[in-house]
């Protein structure tokens, strides 16, 4: 595997839903890549492609038409035990809604993808990323037992533990409040720069999306603008914007 290599590259994606009448394009023709060590922020209207976008690149949903690779390896195409493999080891993925098992407790829960694959976890990853959560005290707890803000941690290092090729995150802050999100973005900004993780992120929140490399901006199903270096300023001027150019005159 070269160093130039994308983590994630998708090309030509699209993907409708409905029939006739109804039919909607989630994604109307996407090209894009996400870089190794790198923090992406999605952002665009409820509605513009964004969860479809990151269920299709990570192997979650297949899309109508287009290519995706994760790494070397690409993805369209990859029998159904190849798939869950690849997506087992090299995607991890966090919810809005954490989805941690209630019955587990926080380790067990973070050394899930360990068991599922029937190995034994690799315990310099999971030491690495459970001080990285800042949970060494609290992982014989249950979710129950837990804020939202440890929950979402555990979620995390759940995502984060395999050290898979990237991690994908679905609005990760959505239930939080604003201490437990600052918590949490800087935890994903320290994973990419101290764990050499790369994070992709949809964020309707323009604070949060400040935290990426990059935000890049979705609308009707397709790419329309990116931000290098965001600040939540910039972001906000250029969502309102968008807002301008769809206003009537
Ligand atoms: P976002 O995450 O940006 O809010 P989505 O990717 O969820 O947007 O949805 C994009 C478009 O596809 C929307 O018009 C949505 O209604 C439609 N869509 C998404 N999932 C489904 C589905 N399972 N069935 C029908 N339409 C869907
Ligand atoms: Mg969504």
């Amino acid at each position: 595997m070269n160093q130039t290599t994308a983590a994630v590259r998708a090309v030509g994606l699209a993907k409708h839903y409905g029939l006739d009448d109804s039919r909607v394009a989630a994604l109307a023709g996407v090209d894009v890549e996400f870089q190794r060590r790198e923090f992406t922020a999605i952002m665009g209207p409820s509605g513009s492609g964004k969860s479809t976008l990151m269920h299709c690149v990570a192997g979650l949903d297949q899309a109508d038409a287009g290519r995706v690779w994760i790494g070397d390896t690409e993805l369209t195409g990859l029998r159904d035990d190849a798939l869950t493999d690849l997506r087992r080891d090299q995607v991890g993925f966090v919810f809005q809604a954490f989805n941690l098992l209630p019955t587990l407790t926080a380790l067990e829960n973070i050394t899930l993808p360990f068991d599922l694959a029937g190995r034994r976890p690799d315990r310099a990853a999971l030491e690495e990323v459970v001080a990285a959560v800042n949970l060494e005290d609290r992982l014989h707890h249950r979710p129950g037992q837990l804020s939202g803000g440890q929950q979402q941690r555990v979620a995390c290092a759940r995502a984060l533990v395999t050290r898979p090729e990237v991690v994908f995150a679905d609005e990760p802050t959505g239930a939080l409040d604003s201490s437990a999100s600052a918590e949490l973005l800087r935890f994903l900004r320290n994973s990419v720069d101290d764990l050499g993780r790369t994070v992709v992120m949809v964020t309707h929140d323009p604070s949060a999306a400040a935290y990426a490399d990059r935000v890049l901006f979705l609308k009707d199903g397709r790419l329309v603008d990116e931000i290098s270096a965001p600040t939540a300023d910039g972001v906000l001027e250029r969502m309102k914007s968008f807002e301008k150019a769809a206003a009537p005159c």
